[in-house]
């Protein structure tokens, strides 16, 4: 990307939005990265002031409100409501002001909750969705298709990536909202800094999943902003799938947790099995670079060696 340009990114201090400005910087192009104190992306007037002032060339629309399970159920108006107004305001002034192209990243759970596994993008809208994240999702789902019927309307190059479950630098450690991963790093540095002989872990241990380091989630955006131009929404995964209990095994290796892992089945598995087909951004020639195992020593490293518990 050349010198002159301007990205816009909102959502930068999310994990997401922090990869990629991290990887946008080393490209010389001036990268927009406002806060929220300084630009309320709610409001219309704000939204449309600022890309009035700054007039930016791409648009990573990342900012979101997300969260899991208990948050979807306690928040929905928020989830449904921050999110909506947005992604409306944000797509509607950059088509308005003329910038050039716009990623507006769409969620695994937008897709029918039934979907034939591994999902292929043909399954968007083909069932019904997750109904603890309903609001989430339909606000996501009028995001995408908001991006269609601009591009269809007006010819506006507007394209939706559809991630897979992203992990590592910068992921949330808050027990009360965080994925699988950040989840058991969290408790099995615990476990071995208080030498816990035994750590439980959630369901039966054979739920599969799939993951993306976040550096190669960010990489993918960009690669997806330079090379495509489609109004077909587009997996974004690894192809790799691996079951909640060998996960824990390999987060237990990185951590140097050596004590006894078990199971409560109690606690629910939830979907047997979340995977996307990749198959068409593979066929572009984008494939992951960081290995599951490579991305949970980056991210332990980060946030738990000696150094960063230090500072922290
Ligand atoms: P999901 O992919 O939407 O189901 O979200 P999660 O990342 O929260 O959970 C993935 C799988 O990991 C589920 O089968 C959980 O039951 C399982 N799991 C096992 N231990 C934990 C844990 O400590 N925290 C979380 N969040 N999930 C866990």
């Amino acid at each position: 990307m050349n010198q002159q340009l301007k990205i816009l990114v909102t959502g930068s201090s999310g994990m997401v939005g922090g990869a990629l400005v991290r990887v946008l910087k080393k490209h010389s192009c001036v990268v927009l990265t406002p806060t929220h104190s300084q630009l309320d992306l709610r409001d219309q007037g704000a939204v449309n002031r600022y890309f009035d002032e700054q007039r930016p060339d791409y648009v990573y629309h990342l900012a979101a409100i997300v969260g899991g399970i208990h948050a979807n159920n306690t928040y929905p108006a928020k989830f449904i409501y921050d999110n909506t107004m947005m992604h409306s305001n944000v797509i509607q002034a950059a088509y308005a002001h003329g910038v050039k192209k716009l990623l507006f990243p769409g969620s695994a759970c937008t897709y029918p909750k039934l979907a034939a596994q591994p999902m292929h993008e043909s399954s968007f809208l083909d069932g019904k969705v997750e109904p603890t994240n309903i609001a989430y999702a339909a606000a996501k789902i009028n995001g995408i298709v908001m991006c269609q019927a601009y591009r269809r309307e007006h010819g506006f190059n507007a394209i939706v990536p559809m991630p897979t479950n992203a992990y590592g630098v910068g992921d949330n450690f808050n027990p009360n909202a965080s994925h699988v991963i950040p989840a058991l790093m969290k408790r099995f540095h615990e476990a071995k800094l208080n030498n816990s002989a035994e750590e439980v872990l959630w369901g039966s241990g054979t739920p599969l999943r799939e993951f993306i380091y976040v550096d190669d989630l960010a990489d993918a955006f960009i690669f997806l902003m330079e090379h495509y131009n489609s109004e077909n929404i587009i997996n974004v995964g690894t192809m790799q799938e691996i079951s909640i209990a060998m996960l824990a095994q390999e987060i237990a290796q990185v951590v140097g947790y050596k004590g006894k892992l078990s199971l409560d089945t109690s606690k629910p598995d939830g979907a047997p099995r979340k995977c996307l087909d990749s198959a068409a951004l593979f066929a572009m020639g984008w494939q992951p670079k960081v290995s599951l195992q490579d991305g949970l020593q980056r991210m332990y490293q980060h946030h738990f060696s000696e150094a960063a518990v230090a500072v922290a």
